[in-house]
This record gives C-alpha cells, sequence and structure tokens, in this order.
C-alpha cells in the first residue's frame, strides 16, 4: 500500500554493548546503529524521508521544502535525498547566515540545498509563503513537515520495528525497554504502531529533548494524534491513550540545544567504552537519560535494553568548544 524510495542501508546494525554492560551489570545493553542508515553520515530521518521522497515522486514534484534549525540533521538527511532523488532542495533555517558553515549547515550546502536564513522563524513558519512563490514560477512543490512527522514519516518507524523483530527473533534476543531521543514526535509515534502491529513487547521510554510543544501543542498530544490515525490506515483495533504517549520530561531542562554535563557525560562514556560517537543535541541526552534511569533503578533489574541511536554525528563539530 505504502511504497518507499529507497534511501538507506538496511537493516542497520543491532549490536551488545560488552564493555558498557560491565558498568551495569544488573542490565544488558543493546544498541540500534541509525547512526549508520547510509544517507550522507545518516541518522533516523533517512527511514521517514524512503516514504516521503515516494509520495514526492508519485505526486510529480521537482521541489522539495523542509525546515528546521541550522544544525537540523533533517534538514541534512532531506538535501542528501533530494541529490539522490532528483529534486531541488529548499531548507528554511532558523536564524541568521554564520561566517563559517559547519557541521549539519555545511553538509546541507555541499549537498547542494538552496538556505534561506528565517530569523526567528525556527519551525517552518514561512514554508507556506515560499510554497506559493516557487508555484508561481512553474516549479511543482512538495512540502516535508518539520522533522519529516507526519503520518507518512512514522510509517519508517512502523517499519523499522519489523526489521528490529527480525533481528531480535534470529539472535534469539528478547528487549524489555527502548530508550530514544523524542523531538517532532514522528520516532516515537511510529515506534509505538510498529509494537502494534508487529506485536513486539517491549516498553518504550521516549526521552524529551526539546520543551516539547510543536505549534503550541504538547508532544504527547502530537504523538497521539498521529497515532490515531496511523490506527485507522493500518486497520488496527488496538486502544491507544494519551497517557501512553507521555514523554520522559526529566532531561531537557537546560533547553534545545544547550550542552551540559549530563550529555558531555554521556558522550563520553560512549565513545570511551565501545568507540561510538553520540550526538550532543539528541543522542547524548537521551543516552543520558538511559544510564540515569538505570543508575537509579527505574528499570527493573535483569531487563534486557536498547537505545536507538538516531544519528547526528554532524552536530558535534558546531559543539566543539562546548564538548571537550
Ligand atoms: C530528529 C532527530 C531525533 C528525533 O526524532 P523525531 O522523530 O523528530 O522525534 C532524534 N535524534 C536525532 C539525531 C534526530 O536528528
Amino acid at each position: 500500500m505504502f511504497t518507499k524510495f529507497p534511501l538507506g542501508f538496511f537493516p542497520t546494525p543491532l549490536e551488545k554493548l560488552t564493555n558498557l554492560n560491565k558498568q551495569f551489570p544488573k542490565y544488558t545493553i543493546y544498541i540500534k546503529r541509525d547512526d549508520q542508515s547510509g544517507l550522507a553520515t545518516g541518522g533516523n530521518k533517512t527511514r521517514k524521508l524512503e516514504y516521503l521522497i515516494q509520495d514526492a515522486i508519485n505526486k510529480n514534484c521537482d521541489t522539495i521544502i523542509t525546515a528546521g534549525a541550522q544544525q537540523s540533521n533533517h534538514c541534512r538527511q532531506t538535501a542528501a535525498a533530494c541529490a539522490k532523488a532528483n529534486f531541488k532542495c529548499h531548507l528554511l533555517l532558523g536564524g541568521h547566515e554564520p561566517e563559517t558553515y559547519t557541521g549539519n549547515l555545511l553538509l546541507s550546502k555541499q549537498l547542494g540545498a538552496i538556505i534561506h536564513f528565517t530569523g526567528e522563524n525556527r519551525k517552518g513558519e514561512d514554508i507556506h509563503t515560499l510554497f506559493e512563490k516557487l508555484q508561481k514560477e512553474n516549479f511543482k512543490p512538495y512540502v516535508i513537515p518539520y522533522g519529516g512527522s507526519n503520518l507518512l514519516g512514522a510509517l519508517g518507524f512502523v517499519n523499522a520495528v519489523k526489521e528490529l523483530k527480525e533481528q531480535l527473533d534470529k539472535e534469539k534476543i528478547k528487549i524489555d525497554a527502548i530508550f530514544f531521543a523524542s523531538s517532532s514526535g514522528g520516532t516515537q509515534a511510529g515506534l509505538h504502531l510498529g509494537k502494534l502491529l508487529y506485536k513486539l513487547n517491549a516498553k518504550l521510554y521516549p526521552i524529551a529533548i526539546d520543551k516539547s510543544e510543536l505549534d503550541g501543542k504538547p508532544l504527547n498530544e502530537v504523538v497521539f494524534s498521529l497515532i490515531k490515525e496511523g490506527l485507522q490506515k493500518l486497520f488496527l483495533k488496538d486502544e491507544v491513550v494519551l497517557e501512553d504517549c507521555n514523554l520522559i520530561e526529566n532531561y531537557n531542562a537546560a533547553g534545545y540545544g544547550e550542552i551540559t554535563q549530563n550529555e558531555r557525560y554521556a558522550i563520553d562514556t560512549l565513545a570511551k567504552s565501545e568507540g561510538i560517537l553520540l550526538d550532543p543535541v539528541y543522542t547524548g541526552r537521551a543516552f543520558y537519560g538511559m544510564l540515569d534511569m538505570l543508575n537509579t533503578h527505574k528499570i527493573s533489574e535483569n531487563s534486557s535494553v536498547l537505545f536507538w541511536h538516531t544519528g547526528g554525528i554532524p552536530a558535534n563539530f558546531y559543539y566543539a568548544n562546548k564538548l571537550i
């Protein structure tokens, strides 16, 4: 029913964190490597873009518009997807043009995106105006929402659960908890729907990265609406209530993109124990949340936990002076 345009390397690896496990002897810790999804340094948006780009092709569009922060991983992966699938790419990025392009912004530029700096409008408020302008110029624009988080994008993570379940079954691994960074809601909604569709019996721990509002709507409500829409489209009969969509709000007090000792601790811990890099904005924060919940015994002993690595590596370069 839903087709996708291949953009990444799937399945992404599933690994056991053997060295880190020694520091947490009461738990078994795994990692799902979507940072290795293959599209211009990888990340979780690749899964969403496979569905969104195919939809743009089906609708005979020639131009993609999306929006985000200057260090948006979503925008960088969208720029790469557009290069691969032959679309013009317009990115609306908050703030003003910097003197030096670095991190994701540098890569988006290298990948050929046309970049518009939108000042205070950081979450795609100007998309509509650009859409009309491009239409008048006889382009056929297609809008990918902030973070790629509509139902079509979320399907990428419904499918990701199928992929994970196959890996777990093959390796005879049982997972009790899945930790991940949640910010525009598509990953969370997709994982939730995927769990129901493929009967994966693991509890989701979505760590809130942002102050959890999108267009003035609390993020759990955004996720809830996406899930309700998904239940219908996928013909699922399961009951989902708003509380099932709550995020863990204990680790976002510093605000979006503010690096604290928590993120540094998480990045150092995984890098030095396993040689795996996290990013300072999303996965550093979420991984810290997981380690903290293990350290404080919020997860029952002898559980197997999985950290879903959602990518974001290029942002390390932008935040260099806050990281060491
Ligand atoms: C976008 C992003 C997330 C959050 O995914 P959402 O689907 O927007 O909630 C997590 N980690 C990284 C690295 C991201 O770029």
